[in-house]
């Protein structure tokens, strides 16, 4: 019988964490509190010494050292993310994503309300 439960091969936890990533990033606050903006950039820097792809956690942690994570608000916190996963995709040869689309993409959905 062919099992569908296996561990997760480089690509499929690429998907499932930039939905993690992106999702979070959507639903930061507007306004955080001091202790958040701190807390989510260590998010950041722990999450790029834990990352489970080597190459992939070693790239993240060059990209964070260039551009670290901007806190400061949940749309900075979004377009910051956006630009990371955009320097990921520019190394991979795929395409680059519109930064002005983050919100319809992973938190309110198209307006062509093809999602409602
Ligand atoms: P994904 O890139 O997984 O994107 C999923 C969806 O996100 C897209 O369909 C699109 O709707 C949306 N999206 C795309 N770009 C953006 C953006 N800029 N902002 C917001 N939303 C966007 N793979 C490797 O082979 N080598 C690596 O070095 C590597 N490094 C990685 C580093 C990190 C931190 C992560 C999380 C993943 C990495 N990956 C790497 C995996 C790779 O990025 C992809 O996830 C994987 O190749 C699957 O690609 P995909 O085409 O399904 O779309």
């Amino acid at each position: 019988t062919e099992r569908t439960d296996c561990p997760l091969e480089i690509h499929e936890l690429g998907r499932n964490t930039w939905s993690f990533l992106h999702t979070m990033a959507a639903y930061y606050p507007d306004r955080p509190t001091e202790t958040q903006k701190e807390d989510m950039k260590n998010f950041m820097h722990l999450f790029s010494k834990f990352y489970p792809c080597g190459e992939c956690a070693e790239d993240l942690r060059r990209q964070i050292k260039e551009k670290p994570p901007t806190t400061e608000s949940r749309y900075q916190l979004a377009q910051w993310l956006c630009r990371i996963h955009n320097g990921v995709n520019e190394r991979l040869g795929k395409p680059i994503f519109d930064c002005s689309k983050v919100d319809e993409r992973w938190r309110d959905g198209w307006e062509d309300g093809s999602c409602d």
